[in-house]
């Protein structure tokens, strides 16, 4: 066989050789944590570039599980609020777990995200607008802060 007529057919071979490899990879990568025998953040923690936080998100988005993976917005906002005070990541977590009740805990970290990064925000943080002022023990909010009307959600599973 002439190289020229096999020329062609080398990008898409090395394509699908690449594939084929990745391919394999995620499947040897689920089957060992399917291994792990539930041991799944000690497991993802061994992986390169993976920490607590990013073993947070993937516990609590594929696995379910309730995790809080504390950014900056979260350690912010904790530690402002008094929800969960603490001089680093692990003691933020661990303060925000334990001062949020169960049926919250799954979501909670998503909600303190956005909350951080709307409302609660580094610089100046809109307090007047906050629909949590009133139960935030930041010392330096407005002493407007708090005139929102503030309107419990409705518990899971109502119909409202
Ligand atoms: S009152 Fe101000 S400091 Fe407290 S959570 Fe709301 S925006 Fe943040």
């Amino acid at each position: 066989m002439r190289p020229a007529a096999v020329l062609p057919w080398r990008p898409a071979a090395g394509l699908a050789l690449v594939f084929l490899f990745l391919a394999l990879g995620h499947v040897v990568r689920d089957r060992w944590l399917l291994d792990t025998d539930g041991q799944w953040r000690e497991a993802l923690e061994t992986l390169p570039g993976v920490g607590r936080k990013t073993a947070n998100v993937v516990l609590n988005e594929a696995f379910g599980q309730e995790t809080c993976a504390v950014d900056t917005h979260i350690f912010r906002v904790a530690n402002r609020t008094g929800l969960g005070p603490g001089k680093t990541p692990l003691a933020v977590e661990n303060a925000v777990m334990a001062n949020t009740p169960r049926r919250f805990r799954r979501h909670a970290h998503h909600w303190l995200i956005l909350h951080g990064r709307y409302v609660c925000v580094a610089r100046k943080p809109k307090c007047d607008a906050c629909p949590v002022a009133r139960s935030c023990n930041w010392p330096e909010k407005p002493i407007t802060a708090g005139s929102v009307a503030i309107h419990p959600a409705p518990p899971i599973g109502s119909s409202q």
